[in-house]
């Protein structure tokens, strides 16, 4: 329950980008709130946050910090939840090394992680590292369906000030490759539970059986899926691609998502350095075994540990000459798509990819066309069709382009595939089966060794929820919505069946079309190309997806988005746009202290967030407050005070300089509150007075290196130095 001292409104603590921004605009945002008697505070869900509130036992009194993610999960299910969520890290293991390490530098005595753990301790310290790893906060707080779309501030700028598109040509050898067969697509059975039901995974072999997973436990109506990848398919695809990629002179990439999907793609991406390099591991093999080598962790952490190992070099050196020319995420580093599981994320390398006429960037620092591996046909037919419109229709036009908005079911956990406790890379050939507690055999599947078994559902609530949202955006809108749904795959066959109904009833069937990823892709380009809109309902992943794809070809950015997460016990969640925390802003600013991040969807959520806590705690000044946040938001625009990319042009503290002052000035102008008029008005006065003196200062701060203590835990004290560099403007904020 939301206690006396949670604050109204909940601005979490993150992880890289976002959280260099909220040391400059969160005391802003205290400030004026204050005069609304508004409260804004902090829960941290940094990874370095999660990792220490994991380990208090290791901890002295000091360094002890509370569980606030645990605080948060319980706090989204109250009524009066509002939370401004942003983006924080999915850890991949490299990352998760580099954190425990800075904090164990900083004198934190946690444990190690240990890669092979024996005794209890090393056991009991990796499980709950495990449990750190992936996607581990966006489920916990995701208690309510997702609406994302662009403010219409946002789209308006665009289309006056179209973003730069790289060329479509009709003869662009760039492809989307997927498997035939035995991918999680085709191999999937789902079943929706007519009762309440507790359920275990076993693993039948000829030595017995293995329990996987028990205790799952699943209200009446949940639709449950089982399906699996086969490895000898996945490794006899991705040979025969590289194969082909050589043949028809591109590069080769692979598009996954090793953070969401944290068991399952990690496995898929080492399959592809494991075949990518299969001579290195037939030749060398048991040795790289013995020396720990993982290929899940990537070619960077094998060219590590190798890089005195003249013999393996040589033949790593042997074996990529004779391979297809690799995507590269730096050419100038030499960083490979197969460096690093997380480095290619499917939903920004994708849209980037189109977005640029079809091109990455190859090992000669040179853009080509490629061959973009995307293993599993569930969502792989959404980048293959929208490749194929563009070669056939040419580049879109962002100055005249219509916009694609988001429903997607996300709540309670809905279809995390790849991310779930059930997701097993399975060690013996035999039968998994799904089996309920009356002995039912729900789902059951042969199996061989290595391939990767997964189940995942969806709950009957959050799945009305969600046609319910649609329904109400479809009529406040008007636009062409689609349920992105296969009649064809098993999964969506069952969702189908339980959407088709609730529209029915609600007298809307009319107003729905239902297609197959495929097909609402090409109809929602051919929409939006006409300059028409589209309402885009779907699952969780494409929800994911999607608000990466179409933003990025519409906006040039997904970060600007306005993604509010209605929960369901009636709270809100405002997540600040759809992008993730930018690592490469903060190299930035550690070089020449110069932040680019665009904090344009901090202030849509902010506005959101101010005008939902007017709803619900009846306190009408967070209206007027929150009105005024979303002038201030238009100014930044119609000003293009967004920061630039560049050092020594005004960057992030800039823009938050200017929406302070925007934001004070609306308050001025507004005619419903006098009093709060009369208290901006010298905050305004002063801000506009002083400007040459502000930005002078701000300027003064950028070109040589910023320390900041830490990268994954920051020193506050340093953080607050860098990030408010303007006596001027802190004097004037209070
Ligand atoms: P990303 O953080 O979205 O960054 C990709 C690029 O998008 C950035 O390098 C930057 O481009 C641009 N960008 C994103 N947000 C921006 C902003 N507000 N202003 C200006 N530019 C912005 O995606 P990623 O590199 O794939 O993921 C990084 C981390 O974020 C990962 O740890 C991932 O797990 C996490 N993530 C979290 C969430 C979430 O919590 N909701 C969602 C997605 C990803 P330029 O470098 O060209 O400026
Ligand atoms: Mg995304």
């Amino acid at each position: 329950m939301a206690t006396s001292n949670t604050p109204d409104i909940i601005y979490t603590k993150v992880d890289e980008a976002p959280e260099l921004a909220s040391a400059s605009l969160l005391p802003i945002v205290q400030r004026f709130a204050a005069a609304a008697d508004v409260t804004v505070g902090t829960k941290d869900i940094s990874l370095a946050g999660r990792i220490l509130a994991s380990f208090p036992e290791h901890l002295t009194d000091e360094q002890r910090i509370a569980d606030d993610l645990a605080e948060l999960g319980a706090l989204v299910k109250t009524p009066t939840a509002n939370v401004i969520k942003l983006p924080n890290i999915s850890a991949s293991v490299p990352q998760l090394l580099a954190a425990i390490r800075e904090l164990q530098g900083q004198g934190y005595a946690i444990p190690d992680y240990v890669e092979d753990p024996q005794t209890d301790a090393e056991k009991s310290a990796r499980a709950r590292y495990d449990a750190l790893k992936g996607s581990a906060v966006n489920p916990v707080l995701r208690e309510g369906n997702s609406d994302r779309r662009a403010a219409t501030a946002v789209k308006k700028y665009a289309q006056a000030n179209p973003h730069r598109m790289g060329d479509w040509s009709a003869d662009s050898k760039t492809r989307v490759a997927a498997m035939a067969d035995g991918d999680f697509f085709s191999n999937e059975k789902s079943a929706t539970l007519p009762q309440a039901a507790k359920a275990k995974i076993v693993l039948e072999t000829a030595n017995g059986e293995t329990v996987l997973k028990d205790g799952l436990s699943y209200p009446a109506g949940t639709v449950v899926d089982a399906t699996y990848m086969s490895a000898a398919a996945l490794d006899a695809f991705l040979a025969e691609e590289i194969e082909r990629t050589k043949a028809e002179g591109v590069l080769f990439s692979i598009h996954l998502k090793a953070t969401m999907m944290k068991v399952s793609d990690p496995i898929i991406f080492g399959h592809a350095v494991k075949v990518f390099l299969a001579p290195v591991f037939e030749e060398f093999g048991d040795e790289m075994t013995a020396l720990g080598v993982n290929p899940n962790s990537g070619l960077g952490d094998l060219l590590a540990r190798f890089k005195d190992n003249t013999k393996i070099m040589a033949a790593i050196d042997a074996c990529m000459a004779a391979r297809p020319p690799l995507y590269m995420v730096d050419s100038g580093k030499g960083i490979t798509n197969l460096h690093v599981p997380s480095d290619v994320i499917i939903d920004a390398s994708m849209p980037a990819l189109i977005r640029a006429g079809g091109k990455g960037w190859g090992p000669d620092n040179q853009e080509h066309d490629a061959v973009c591996v995307i293993p599993d046909n569930a969502y792989a037919p959404v980048y293959d069709e929208a490749v194929k419109f563009f070669k056939e229709n040419g580049k879109l036009n962002p100055a005249t382009a219509g916009t694609v908005q988001n429903i997607g079911l996300m709540a309670q956990k809905a279809e995390e595939y790849g991310s779930h406790p059930t997701t097993f890379e399975i060690p013996q050939a035999g039968t998994v089966k799904m089996i309920l507690e009356d002995g039912t055999v729900l789902h059951q599947q042969s199996v061989e060794a290595g391939d990767i078994w997964r189940s995942a559902s969806a709950r009957k609530a959050p799945i009305e929820d969600w046609v319910n949202l649609a329904i109400e955006r479809q009529k406040a809108t008007g636009y062409r919505s689609i349920f992105w749904l296969d009649a064809a795959r098993a999964h969506d066959a069952e969702l189908i069946a339980m959407v088709k109904p609730i529209l029915e009833a609600r007298g809307v069937s009319d107003k729905f079309e239902i297609m197959a990823p495929r097909e609402a892709t090409r109809a929602s380009l051919e929409t939006i190309t006409k300059g028409e809109n589209s309402i885009a309902i779907t699952g969780n992943v494409l929800r994911d997806y999607l608000t990466d794809l179409f933003p990025i070809l519409e906006l040039a950015t997904s970060a600007k988005m306005l993604s509010i997460v209605k929960l369901m016990q009636d709270g809100g969640m405002f997540e600040t746009g759809a992008g993730g925390s930018a690592p490469k802003h903060v190299q930035q600013l550690q070089s020449e202290n110069h932040l680019r991040w665009d904090s344009l969807g901090e202030f849509c959520a902010l506005g959101e967030s101010l005008k939902f806590l007017a709803e619900t705690n009846g306190n009408d000044r967070a209206r007027v407050l929150g009105e005024a946040v979303e002038a201030a938001t238009q100014g930044i625009l119609d000003h293009d005070r967004s920061p630039s990319r560049k050092v020594g042009e005004p960057d992030n503290r800039d823009s938050h300089y200017w929406f302070a002052r925007y934001w004070a000035e609306a308050l001025v102008a507004q005619g419903e509150d006098a009093a709060l008029a009369a208290e901006f008005a010298p905050v305004a006065e002063a801000l506009a007075e002083n400007e040459a003196k502000i930005v002078g200062e701000l300027a003064a701060a950028q070109g040589k290196p910023a320390d900041i203590g830490g990268y994954y835990h920051a020193d506050p004290a340093k953080l607050a130095a860098v990030m408010r560099p303007s006596a001027t403007l802190n004097a004037i904020i209070g």
